[in-house]
């Protein structure tokens, strides 16, 4: 029943490909096929038979012939026994020969060719069922017998099968299958059977209706016979019971007529209506992307028709009876069957003018032939070669109608009217939609583009707001270092005022300070002749015995007090001696500021700290007058403020390159790294520092400091202290000591990188200045290493991890901090070990910037030809495409 639903929905059938090419055009009113040139033999094979594939390849509407031969009768059997059949069937080749003679034959094709053994199932399903699914789709269909009379044709198409059902015939199983796919409730299948002799139309069903005229629709052409009685089929039973009283009313009236149901045509017509419900196919095929729109539902009748007609025997065609009656009949039965064959000549030549009107039969197979109706011809022949004539003219009449092509045409009535205002309706809704679409179209497009250009004029003001503001930054920062220069050379104009100034006061206060130290000098003196007096005194009194104890006692409290003053006068001359080397040694620096200021040099200061060169200086004056021992000693003083003064000297002493060694000499190296270990002041832990790092810039008393324990003491202050100050005098320190060969190992062991690395934390540009300096200075002692190969591993300085500080400033804005750093770089990668760690450290594309950017030749010219020579460096170089 799934069939049946689909088929009522309008669906096309799934089974034969003509029916569903013929589906795909049925709204387009007519479908013309073109004949093949070889009919049958490009066709394409269903299971069932090829009548079920035919429209496949491209000739749906031609006339479909099958030949069927029946097997030899008894009475053959006899008559014929010594001769060989007259044709020769090759089913598999749809071909069938017809022999002329023992040694010749001509040979047909045709749609199908069915041999004797062909069962009346395959005829119907290979002849017929193709047909009757046409119908059922809603398109006319005829299928029709022609041969001559004994051949099969009513067994073919009439046989009711009474004793045998598989010897039923295509009317009974058209019938059965057409019941099989109806809906009883919307569906009708109704009939009328008809008898046409002698130009006169009998109705079988009412046997006294025996002239039932043809009526033609003037507009549409259709045949109807409104005469003939017309019973609605409900089940197949009451089918085959009305065939059946169909069937005795034939022979009934062949008896009253006095003729032979072969001399006649019997006609079954079989009306189905079906009701559809249609969506507009029409207007989904022509808008294909309607599915906004609803498309209407259509209620359809869809009429359709299958005649199956059992034609006359096709002898009568050429063999007229004698005389008298007969003669009139053969006139007839010739005047229907001539009349057919000469309309499907005309149809076959593609004649204009078709000689329908010329007879009953072909006006009522007016659209079966050249019609509008899907249509099947069974011609059947027998064996025997004493018809072969007849069988000739026979197969003759198939081939012709092979070549008569058919218009398709679906049956439904609608409401054109209102379809065409529904069309209208959706054509004014396209219109609009397009319309709509259209501007929405226009819009996106004005608005892209609107989009685009304000896109191009923000990137065009962004480049030209950044352009200004590098400009103005530019302009700032060049107004800013000329107000700086400005400001700068302003400060060290008045500086040089204030100096000569200071020179003036200091030299008032070291002619006071002198004075005074005079003025202690001789009271000391006095002192001392005092103390002198009173011990001879005291000689003279324990000689004479005579002044007795209390006097003794008195005498000596005297004493005491005499040397607790004696004492405090003598820290006070230090403290005095020590503020005059200090002014000294200041007056003595401005001094060459002042020359250095003069001649040219005043801002071309130095990294090291607190360098001291010059000559000998009236420090060194002091120096003697005071002595280094007892200088030294003051620096364990309990007065703090002695200590500072003392170590401050020993630092402005340390300072002078003349003045290094003695002091090693007498332990001031030593007591400075005491005080360090100390840090109870910060003042005299900077001091102190200062003076390690100058006394460090001397490669003997590097070795020194490192056996005494410097470094872990510098190690120490490194990690506790906050002044900048101190922090520089540290890493100074550190520094110095980085530029010697033999400490390397020592250095890096006892932590000096690392706590050279740990003060960057300060920020101070001093401080950095003074790390760098100390990273250049060991990174140049191992390429030395290197070179003269002392040593071989990985730098000491990557396996502290320096890297990352390294590249992260080698571009410092600081000079000092970048060349130091751009040396180091320089110096890491002439040693290929390295070049790994520094190519993913980032460390390369720095080198690749001091190569092209680094404002010092040297510098330049030094990290290309590192680059170059470094076979990892140049690999990864040509891997980035660097040149
Ligand atoms: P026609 O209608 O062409 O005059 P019939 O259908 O009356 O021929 O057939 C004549 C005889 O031959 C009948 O007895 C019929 O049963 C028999 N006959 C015809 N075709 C076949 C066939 N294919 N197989 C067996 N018997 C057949
Ligand atoms: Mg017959």
């Amino acid at each position: 029943m799934a069939s049946s639903a689909a088929s009522r929905n309008g669906a096309p059938r799934g089974g034969g490909g003509a029916r569903s090419l013929a589906g795909g055009n049925l709204r387009s009113s007519s479908y013309k096929s073109r004949p093949s040139q070889l009919p049958g033999s490009t066709l394409r094979r269903s299971s069932t038979g090829s009548f079920a594939a035919a429209g496949d390849d491209g000739v749906p509407g031609r006339v479909r012939v099958a030949v069927r031969l029946r097997p030899r009768n008894a009475e053959e059997m006899v008559a014929d026994a010594d001769f060989a059949d007259c044709v020769e069937v090759q089913p598999e080749l749809k071909r069938l020969k017809l022999r002329k003679n023992n040694w010749d034959s001509d040979t047909y094709e045709f749609d199908e060719v069915l041999t004797e053994f062909a069962s009346q199932k395959r005829v119907y399903e290979v002849v017929a069922k193709p047909v009757v699914e046409s119908v059922l789709d809603g398109y006319n269909g005829t299928v029709m017998a022609y041969g001559q009379t004994g051949t099969g044709k009513t067994f073919t198409v009439g046989h009711l099968g009474d004793g045998d059902t598989a010897s039923r015939g295509i009317m009974v199983r058209a019938m059965e299958d057409i019941l099989a796919d109806v809906a009883p409730e919307t569906d009708s299948v109704s009939v009328s059977y008809l008898q046409l002799y002698m130009e006169a139309i009998q109705d079988l069903l009412d046997p006294t209706n025996d002239n039932i005229s043809i009526v033609e629709d003037p507009k549409t052409g259709d045949v109807s016979l409104p005469g003939a009685t017309l019973l609605e089929i409900r089940d197949q039973q009451s089918f085959v019971e009305l065939l059946s009283i169909g069937e005795a009313h034939r022979i009934a009236a062949n008896t009253k007529l006095n003729t032979e149901s072969s001399r006649s045509h019997a006609i079954l017509m079989v009306h189905v209506k079906r009701s559809v419900v249609s969506q507009d196919d029409t207007l989904s095929i022509e808008n294909g992307n309607s599915s906004h729109f609803v498309k209407p539902l259509r209620p359809l009748i869809r009429k359709s028709k299958l005649v199956l007609v059992d034609l006359a025997g096709s002898e009568r065609v050429h063999k007229s009876g004698s005389e008298g009656h007969m003669l009139e009949e053969a006139k007839s039965i010739n005047l229907s069957l001539s009349a057919l064959g000469k309309c499907i000549n005309a149809l076959a030549e593609n004649c204009a003018h078709v000689p329908v009107r010329d007879s009953k039969l072909t006006r009522l197979l007016k659209d079966s032939f050249g019609g509008t109706a899907r249509t099947s011809l069974i011609v059947t022949i027998g064996p025997s070669p004493r018809h072969r004539g007849e069988t000739a003219s026979t197969i003759q009449f198939g081939q012709r109608a092979m070549k008569v092509e058919n218009m398709l045409k679906i049956k439904e009535e609608f409401d054109y009217k209102s379809l065409s205002r529904k069309l209208e309706i959706q054509v004014d809704k396209l219109i609009a939609e397009n319309e709509r679409q259209q501007k929405a179209y226009e819009y996106e497009l004005e608005r892209m583009n609107q989009e685009a250009q304000n896109r191009i004029a923000e990137v065009e003001r962004n480049f030209a707001e950044a352009l200004e503001k590098e400009r103005l930054k530019c302009q700032m920062e060049y107004m800013e270092s000329v107000k700086k220069l400005e400001e700068k050379m302003l400060t060290n104009q008045r500086k040089v005022i204030n100096l000569q100034d200071q020179v003036v006061s200091v030299s008032d206060e070291v002619a006071e300070v002198r004075k005074l130290l005079q003025n202690e000098t001789q009271r000391r003196k006095a002192s001392e002749e005092e103390v002198n007096k009173l011990n001879t005194r005291m000689g003279q009194l324990m000689q004479s015995e005579a002044g007795g104890d209390g006097e003794i006692l008195r005498i000596h409290q005297l004493l005491e007090v005499e040397t607790q003053k004696k004492k405090k006068l003598e820290e006070e001359v230090m403290i005095l001696k020590s503020q005059l080397l200090q002014l000294s040694y200041e007056a003595d620096q401005s001094r060459r500021y002042m020359e250095r200021v003069g001649s040219g040099n005043g801002l071309n200061g130095t990294d090291s700290p607190s360098v001291n060169n010059g000559e000998k200086a009236p420090v060194g004056t002091l120096f003697e007058q005071v002595g280094l021992h007892q200088i030294l000693s003051y620096l364990e003083s309990e007065d703090a403020n002695v200590q500072i003064h003392a170590v401050k000297v020993l630092a402005n002493l340390a300072a002078e390159e003349a003045n290094q060694e003695k002091i090693v000499e007498a332990g001031g190296l030593t007591s400075l790294l005491m005080l360090l270990r100390k840090f109870e002041d910060e003042t005299v832990r900077r001091v102190a520092a200062g003076a390690i790092a100058n006394l460090a810039m001397n490669e003997t008393n590097q070795e020194l400091i490192m056996t005494q324990g410097g470094i872990t003491l510098l190690t120490m202050t490194a990690a506790d202290a906050e002044d900048p100050q101190t922090l520089r005098m540290v890493a100074g320190a550190i520094a110095n000591l980085c530029g010697n060969d033999k400490l390397q190992m020592k250095l890096k062991s006892e932590g000096g990188i690392k706590a050279l690395l740990g003060m960057v934390r300060c920020g101070h540009a001093d401080v950095l200045s003074q790390v760098a300096r100390g990273i250049a200075n060991f990174a140049k002692c191992e390429s030395r290493a290197a070179t003269q190969g002392t040593k071989n591993g990985r730098s000491l300085l990557i396996d502290d991890g320096a890297l990352p500080w390294i590249v992260q400033n080698a571009n410092n804005e600081a000079a000092p901090i970048r060349r130091h750093i751009e040396l180091a770089l320089c110096h890491l990668a002439q040693h290929e070990v390295n070049a790994k760690e520094m190519i993913s450290g980032g460390a390369l594309w720095e080198l690749v910037r001091i190569s092209h950017d680094c404002s010092r030749e040297d510098i330049r010219s030094l990290a290309r030809r590192t680059l170059n020579s470094s076979p990892t460096f140049r690999s990864e170089m040509r891997r980035l495409r660097i040149d």
